[in-house]
């Protein structure tokens, strides 16, 4: 384990205008977790893992993640509701009063960098509040050696305050809590919020400007691994949709569970260092290699345990977004370092809560480009408020929240890349068949990893005429057969059993596509228009 026990080195924040003298630098994740313990901020389960609760929020709050415009941001950007403009002098006046705030508080500081790939390497210093989120950030940074610890500079610096609440009416926030990138301090600001997803989706936003503006390389919010023959896939896909799940694999290498990096090297690179699991409804019969990763080391995040000890995953009375974090040596098979060669098939996996689309089918270049813009997903209603229907969600690049530029951009380097690399893409749908949510169910787990193994074993050719079905309404090529997957599950019409039912809601999805396309017509081009559903099936 590369915990740095041995460090001597000292550091001061006072060139971050941190006062504080109580500095805890560098500590080892162990004694992260017994801190968090001594101080009732968390618990041992009988695995080993720390349980902490990160409080208000559990989720990440994207209307209250800003960027500043400054003059490298300004022209850049693509500003609106995802990412919202802040004020460069009101930022310095907040940032002040924040560490003021920690100016007499224990803090615990990290150094750890993103990018697994020497080339992209960016150093960052992380200020953390509570000492289950420095652990976090050893969980999901990356780990410099002691001689790198030795001479290390930052470039970034992660400023993490969950108990500082903003006054919205002076601060120029909208609420208390806040998540905002300075480009030109090259500064992360995080207050009023433990929700720890915010420090890694906070890097993860500043790399996904970085990078392809000033290194011409492609960011992507996707999971990827390696089969035996070096063989790389990468998945695509918004929240909940599997990247986590259907990444770690037995019989393939993990490099990376959600923000990866496609350079012109032909290499995909991972920006983490560990990875960040759903943990709602974890079963060690379905997820072993997440499941077996909640040991010493990890930490549960919001889930309900019982006095000897025992997580109840089923338990969603705080939230449905239960969560582990653990560092990506807690998986068995990963690759070192985290970086494979140039992707041999690329998976865009939609939880469609309708239940029209294939569980899988295969896209034409056009048909790639135009769903990488489209980013379909549905969010379904929480169980709470009953049973409503789902919402189709879109969120570009299946990214949107985290993507600072326009998405024409991402898209133009993706579809460059997938020509050049000659990748196969495969549209996955990881949710519901047999009818919409409330009526059909989830599929099978099972059913999907066989679906994805036949690709990656070269068993879903799709090379005949015969192999194949164009769907009528979306246009995809669905597989009639798959090896491990009976066969009327590969159409969803099928499942159904109601065609007229069927169909119906199919042009519900297809006409919410063509809406949501409306705002992408006029920068794309007549190729990716082609790739949308058939405005008449009939
Ligand atoms: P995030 O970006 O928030 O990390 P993610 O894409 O990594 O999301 P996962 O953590 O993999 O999403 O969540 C997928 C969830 O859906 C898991 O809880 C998994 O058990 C469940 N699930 C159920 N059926 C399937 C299926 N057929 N394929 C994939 N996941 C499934
Ligand atoms: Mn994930």
């Amino acid at each position: 384990m590369d915990s740095n026990t041995e460090l001597t080195k000292t550091i001061s924040l006072e060139k971050y205008g941190i006062k504080t003298e109580k500095i805890n630098y560098q500590l080892s994740p162990d004694a992260l977790h017994d801190i968090a313990i001594e101080k009732g901020q968390g618990v041992e389960v009988n695995s080993g893992a720390l349980a902490i609760n990160t409080g208000k929020f559990t989720g990440r709050s994207p209307l209250d993640r800003f960027i500043v415009k400054d003059d490298i941001t300004k022209d850049k950007v693509w500003w609106g509701d995802i990412n919202i403009p802040f004020n460069s002098d009101d930022f310095d006046a907040l940032y002040d009063k924040v560490v003021d705030y920690l100016g007499d508080k224990e803090v615990f500081v990290r150094d750890a960098y993103a990018c697994a790939d020497e080339n992209y390497k960016l150093n960052i210093r992380v200020v953390n509040e509570y000492p289950w989120s420095n652990m976090f950030a050893y969980n999901m940074f990356l780990r410099p050696s002691d001689a790198e610890l030795e001479s290390f500079q930052e470039e970034w610096l992660v400023v993490n305050a969950p108990g500082f609440l903003a006054n919205p009416a002076v601060d120029k926030t909208r609420q208390a809590n806040f998540a905002i990138l300075d480009f030109t301090r090259k500064i992360a600001l995080i207050g009023g919020t433990g929700y720890t997803g915010e420090i890694k989706k906070g890097i993860f936003s500043a790399l996904n400007f970085i990078l392809p503006v000033f290194k011409n390389t492609l960011p992507m919010h996707c999971s990827a691994n390696v089969g035996k023959n070096d063989d790389t896939a990468i998945f695509f896909g918004l929240s909940g949709t599997g990247k986590t799940t259907l990444s770690a694999d037995p019989d393939r290498r993990l490099i990376g569970d959600d923000e990866h990096g496609w350079t012109n090297e032909n290499t995909v690179f991972n920006f983490e260092g560990g990875c960040y699991a759903k943990v709602i409804d974890l079963s060690s019969e379905k997820e072993p290699e997440i499941y077996n990763a909640i040991k010493r080391g990890a930490i549960l995040e919001n889930v309900i345990i019982d006095d000897k000890g025992a997580v109840d995953f089923g338990d969603t009375s705080i939230t449905q977004n239960t969560r582990v974090s653990y560092p990506i040596y807690h998986i068995e098979n990963i690759q070192k370092p985290s970086i494979g060669r140039n992707p041999k098939n690329i998976f865009f996996l939609t939880a469609d809560a309708f239940g029209v689309l294939p569980p899988i089918s295969k896209l034409t270049p056009s048909q790639a480009a135009y769903h990488f813009i489209s980013g379909y997903t549905a969010k379904v209603a929480g169980t709470e408020a009953g049973v409503k229907e789902p919402i189709p969600s879109f969120s570009a690049c299946f990214g949107a929240p985290f993507m600072p530029l326009h998405p024409t951009k991402y898209a133009e380097m993706l579809s460059t890349k997938m020509k050049e690399a000659g990748v196969n893409v495969w549209l996955v749908n990881t949710g519901w068949t047999g009818g919409p949510y409330g009526v059909g169910s989830r599929i099978k787990l099972k059913y999907t990893r066989a679906m994805i193994n036949a690709v990656l074993n070269g068993d879903l050719g799709l090379y005949n005429y015969d192999d194949y079905h164009i769907h009528s309404v979306f246009g995809v090529a669905q597989p009639r057969s798959c090896p491990g997957v009976p066969t009327e599950v590969l159409s969803p019409r099928t499942t159904w059993n109601d065609d007229e039912a069927y169909y119906k809601k199919a042009f519900t999805l297809s006409n919410a596509f063509r809406e949501n396309f409306k705002q992408f017509e006029s920068y794309a081009s007549e190729e990716i228009r082609r790739g949308g559903p058939q405005r008449y099936a009939f």
